[in-house]
């Protein structure tokens, strides 16, 4: 009975979504905006001017773009592991979900703009549209969550936060 329940909670639409919820939440969060404060590779790879689609959609061997695209795909790739028992076919769509979101949301520079109703439904399901992720690419400090919009705001404030603290460490007696 609980068996049946478990399984019918986790279908794998509700895995791929935790997975890829989840993901975006720790890339964010734990990757993202720390690079973005304290790091560099981050801002020197994924926001160097005017770069090929190959090169933001991580289909480069440039190792420092690569490392970049692992270090932000590595809370995905936990999020696999801890889903796996519910439901592998759920982790292997939201696993892929996200592989060809990477892609996507690059598309603006090939020049595509998000037709209409795919933008209306991303608005629906607070999915990231490539013009959304590339205001993050102009301007460093909004356009937040790389797949979801609702990180967006959380992840500013976070990015604040983290920014007094660089501001504060800078004055701190040694
Ligand atoms: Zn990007
Ligand atoms: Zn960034």
């Amino acid at each position: 009975m609980l068996e049946a329940i478990a399984r019918t909670f986790f279908s794998p639409l509700l895995v791929a979504w935790l997975l890829l919820v989840l993901g975006d939440c720790l890339s964010t969060f734990c990757y993202h905006v720390p690079e973005h404060v304290f790091g560099s590779l981050h801002l020197k790879t994924h926001h160097s001017a005017k770069k090929t689609f190959r090169h933001y959609a991580i289909l480069t061997f440039n190792l420092q773009v690569l490392l970049d695209g692992l270090l932000g795909a590595l809370p995905y790739l936990l999020m696999a592991a801890a889903l796996w028992p519910f439901s592998p076919i759920g982790v292997v769509g939201g696993l892929l979900f996200g592989q060809v979101h990477v892609w996507w949301r690059h598309v603006t520079a090939i020049g595509w703009q998000t037709p209409k109703p795919i933008a209306l439904l991303c608005q629906v399901l607070f999915i990231t549209t490539p013009e959304q992720h590339w205001l993050h690419h102009q301007k460093t400090n909004m356009g937040f969550g790389d797949i979801f919009t609702f990180f967006d705001q959380p992840a500013r404030a976070w990015m604040r936060f983290l920014r007094w603290i660089r501001l504060y460490r800078r004055y701190l007696p040694v």
